[in-house]
């Protein structure tokens, strides 16, 4: 079946994301399990985290539906030295806050140049950081979310996404998240059944379905192409309804968590309840 729910709140601790995802008729749920705009965090208490996994019960979640984000401070393919390794110590923090939680995926943007390394030469670090991270870790799997390509960001390419994955030395723990305003925005076309179909025949052909680990739901205010990373609630963007009617018509994205990031939060319960009715 799908699991569909949206990136919710953790105001006042962790441990009431699945409470928050619960109110709103979720069946998944994306969070930050800290501040994503800081590089510091305090580390969990014994309350957060035996709170969490109590709330995971009482709510009816289960663990491989849950999509933790980690903070936009991150550049894992960063040009300069010291700021890489400070993006890695962050990274490995966040996988490590995410074993503590019990958690076993965690969602990352892949990184940026910067112009000034070669996107082919960044894309190697961002494989490097993901092994490293790997190796200190256990259990976690690494999700790369594609990108809209706005900037210096790599990932906007299915080739971007396989690449880091070759250079991945433990298969079994990378993955990738597809975003469907990012996918869109950078040239994917999912809007009708023939180009649907092509875009993700592409996705099977040079990263592959097994490597699926989660989406974000997504409409976009951007045109086709833009580059520009502007999400719109489902079905009143450029991308439309029927996008979505084939994505929930479509067993190849079955029980991977399917998160809404769109920009009204007041409306996700409705915006849940409508992708559920397409089906
Ligand atoms: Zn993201
Ligand atoms: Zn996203």
């Amino acid at each position: 079946m799908k699991r569909i729910g949206a990136h919710v709140s953790t105001l006042g601790g962790v441990q009431n994301a699945p409470e928050n995802a619960f109110r709103i008729g979720a069946k998944a749920f994306a969070l930050f399990t800290k501040n994503q705009r800081q590089w510091q965090a305090k580390p969990f208490t014994p309350e957060n985290i035996d709170g969490f996994m109590r709330n995971i019960e009482k709510y009816g979640f289960s663990i491989d539906h849950i999509l933790p984000h980690d903070s936009y401070l991150i550049n894992l393919g960063h040009p300069e030295k010291g700021a890489l390794e400070k993006s890695r110590t962050a990274f490995i923090d966040e996988m490590q806050r995410c074993e503590q939680l019990g958690l076993r995926l965690l969602n990352f943007h892949p990184g940026s140049h910067l112009k000034r390394i070669s996107a082919d030469e960044s894309l190697k670090r961002i494989s490097e950081s993901i092994n490293i991270a790997l190796d200190k870790t256990k259990g976690v799997i690494a999700v790369i979310e594609n990108t809209a390509g706005q900037g210096t960001n790599l990932g906007y390419k299915f080739e971007h996404l396989a690449q880091i994955i070759h250079g991945v030395e433990d298969k079994d723990r990378i993955g990738i998240c597809y975003d469907t305003c990012h996918g869109f925005v950078a040239g994917y076309d999912i809007r009708t059944p023939e180009t649907f179909v092509e875009t993700f025949e592409r996705f099977e052909d040079i990263v592959g379905f097994k490597y699926l680990k989660g989406m974000h739901l997504n409409d976009a205010k951007k045109v086709l192409g833009s580059k520009v990373d502007r999400h719109e609630s489902i079905g009143k963007g450029e991308i439309g309804l029927e996008a979505f009617r084939l994505l929930m018509n479509d067993q190849r994205f079955d029980e991977i968590p399917m998160i809404l990031e769109t920009p009204n939060d007041k409306i996700w319960k409705e915006e849940i309840e409508l992708l559920y009715s397409l089906i």
